[in-house]
């Protein structure tokens, strides 16, 4: 095979305009001199003077083949940025004074070579320091069918060049920015560490370019150096397209990589499998164990009778809805539930919701808007913070169920419009809300007030109706929401309130319109649990009991206990910790949760009792024995 170097160079008024170079085969003489002086003569710095095409034969076997140097990319912004990885790569090369170098790299603007720098005693090695010296004589390997490119490609171009100065003698690395004005990215290149693109090193439309070639060695290697850069002729394969030029990032591994930050803070979460009815003793991995984190407060999920609710509905109209409310899905089931859950609550009106957790984030977020104010209270559900978060209003969260942080965060936000809102007995800690004041803070500012009934349905008040129940009536929010997942034992979520309002939802919360509507089967068994709360308060009764009894026996066993609700918190801090009690009380037959972080806030770890009407006390004076030990022990 005979081969040609043709290297191109084109000046006007005795200054370089451009240059390229290629090495083909004698077929492709004529045609690549012909894009060669095309891409001279159309350069768009302007008209040239003088274009001159060498055209060399060159011996095949003295051809260096070399691998294309690795490349990556780092992204900066700016030119500052773009120096600074510049100097780190310096300083990777071990060399003292970074900034020195760089301000050799400035001073070689307009040079045509490249600057031979001593990287330690930073002396100029190149004999003519007008001229530099040059890296020519190369190219890539090209394929056979491969179309002319009349323009230029500053990549392939500037890394088959970085990859033949990588592999000079004495050479340690390479700095190089573009005088193109139109092109600000540059690059350092070593054969350690490939071929490092700079996004950006210089201001868009600067003509200010250099290129630093380091030296490492004896003098009495410079000729050497010198001979290779601008007489070996180098073949350079493997380059790769730009968008290929790394391995491919894993996109999955921020979520490996999230997970295993979970697992080392104590806070991965897995799932547990329950092979039973949801009840005061449950069948899990083949054991029958206490369930002491269950929802379920009143046990309406295996009441036989609430079941049968379900299977005749199931039977009689379907397993699913077929659609939202307002397009198929709206049955007989739907509007009974609600009319009794209106009444339930005293309310004009009620609306269901798929789930609690829709209730919330659909009410919150069709009630309020970017120019709203919501007040929240810092240990809310997250289904209020999300509701808060949609709504894109500004969200002022306030101390826990502190009434007087409330009034004075009241008196200094402005707002034309908004809500308070909090839990009615809070989530995690089993507290009640101070309704009264609450709803009088909310008259005395003019905003909404919204309170979510997740865990005061079926517990609190004298006939376990609520809230407003256990206030005795003398205050009411304006918004009630509340679950039927909870104490009622089935799932989907609600919201009570005046007529005007529920009209509104019907037409605005986004849940409520885009989700299908829960099925006749759920509806049927809320509506049978609503019931039978409503004619068996003693379960209410019952529950009431066994908190006490259970608090009882926690504060003997020496961990002081009170609760007015069916949730008991037993403080632990440490997030590892809780998950080894909650570990240990699994294996002696006791299903109970240990709360962390983000439900609670982070070394606020906590183990959480959640008690059922239909406990028997054996199983409540052992469980919270066992507790104690476990404490004590871990
Ligand atoms: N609000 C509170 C206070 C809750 O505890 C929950 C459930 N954990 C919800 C809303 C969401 O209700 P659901 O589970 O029915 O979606």
């Amino acid at each position: 095979m005979k081969l040609y170097s043709l290297k191109m160079r084109a000046s006007a008024a005795s200054k370089h305009v451009s240059g390229s170079e290629r090495i083909v085969e004698a077929a492709e003489v004529p045609r690549s001199t012909a894009d060669l002086a095309e891409r001279g003569m159309s350069h768009p710095r302007g008209p040239v003077d003088f274009l001159n095409v060498k055209i060399e034969r060159l011996q095949e076997a003295d051809i260096l083949h070399l691998d294309a140097l690795p490349v990556s990319t780092v992204k900066t912004k700016d030119s500052r940025e773009g120096r600074e990885a510049m100097g780190a790569f310096l300083r990777g090369l071990e060399i003292a004074s970074p900034d020195k170098v760089l301000r050799v790299l400035d001073a070689a603007r307009g040079m045509r070579g490249a600057v031979l720098l001593d990287a330690d005693t930073l002396e100029r090695l190149e004999p003519d320091h007008t001229r530099g010296v040059r890296a020519t004589c190369m190219d890539r390997e090209r394929e056979t069918e491969e179309p002319p490119c009349k323009s230029k490609n500053h990549y392939a171009e500037a890394l088959v060049l970085a990859t033949k100065v990588a592999h000079a003698p004495h050479i340690i690395g390479e700095l190089c920015i573009s005088d193109d004005p139109d092109y600000v990215t540059g690059y350092v290149s070593s054969a350690a560490a490939g071929y490092r693109r700079i996004t950006c090193v210089k201001e868009m439309g600067s003509e200010d370019g250099g290129r630093v070639f380091l030296y490492r060695g004896d003098r009495a290697g410079v000729r050497e150096t010198i001979d290779y850069l601008e007489r070996q002729p180098v073949i350079v394969s493997g380059l790769k397209p730009l968008n290929a030029e790394a391995p491919r990032p894993d996109k999955w591994k921020f979520l490996s990589e999230s997970l295993d930050g979970l697992r080392s803070q104590g806070l991965y979460r897995t799932l547990r499998r329950m092979d039973s009815a949801q009840s005061a003793e449950v069948l899990c991995d083949g054991r029958k164990r206490i369930m002491l984190a269950s929802n379920h407060y009143l046990d309406f999920s295996s009441d036989e009778r609430v079941r049968k609710a379900a299977a005749f509905a199931a039977e009689a109209f379907g397993t699913g809805s077929g659609g939202s409310r307002l397009t198929t899905g709206n049955g007989a089931w739907h509007e009974r539930l609600e009319k009794a859950l209106a009444e339930f609550k005293a309310c004009e009106s009620a609306l269901l919701f798929s789930t609690g957790y829709e209730a919330n984030l659909g009410t919150i977020a069709a009630l309020m808007d970017k120019d709203c104010v919501i007040f929240s209270d810092e240990l809310n559900h997250a289904s209020i913070i999300d509701g808060c978060r949609l709504s894109r209003a500004r969200i002022v969260v306030y101390r826990h169920n502190d009434m007087e942080a409330l009034a004075k965060t009241l008196r200094r936000t402005p707002f034309e419009r908004g809500l308070i809102v909090s839990d009615a007995v809070f989530s995690m800690d089993g507290d009640i809300l101070d309704l009264p004041t609450f709803v009088q803070l909310s008259e005395k500012h003019g905003l909404l007030s919204m309170v979510d009934e997740a865990h005061s349905t079926g517990v609190i008040g004298k006939n376990g109706y609520g809230i407003v129940e256990h206030f005795n009536g003398q205050a009411r929010p304006d918004v009630l929401m509340g679950t039927l997942s909870k104490s009622l034992g089935v799932e989907g979520g609600f919201i009570c309130g005046r007529e005007l309002l529920i009209d509104y939802l019907r037409n605005k919360a986004r849940p409520f319109i885009f989700s299908t509507s829960m099925t006749p089967a759920t509806a049927a068994s809320s509506m049978k649990a609503l019931e039978l709360l409503r004619t068996e308060p003693e379960r209410v009764l019952a529950l009431r009991d066994n908190v006490r009894f259970f608090c009882e026996r926690l504060t003997d066993a020496g961990l002081p206990a009170h609760s007015e609700t069916a949730i008991v918190p037993i403080a632990v801090g440490d997030e590892k910790r809780a998950l080894r009690v909650a570990e240990e009380l699994w294996k002696r037959g006791i299903v109970l949760s240990a709360i962390r972080y983000p439900t609670v806030r982070r070394g606020e770890a906590r183990l959480r009792a959640a008690l059922m009407s239909s406990h028997t006390k054996e199983q409540l004076a052992y469980a919270a024995k066992t507790i104690a030990a476990v404490l004590k022990a871990l």
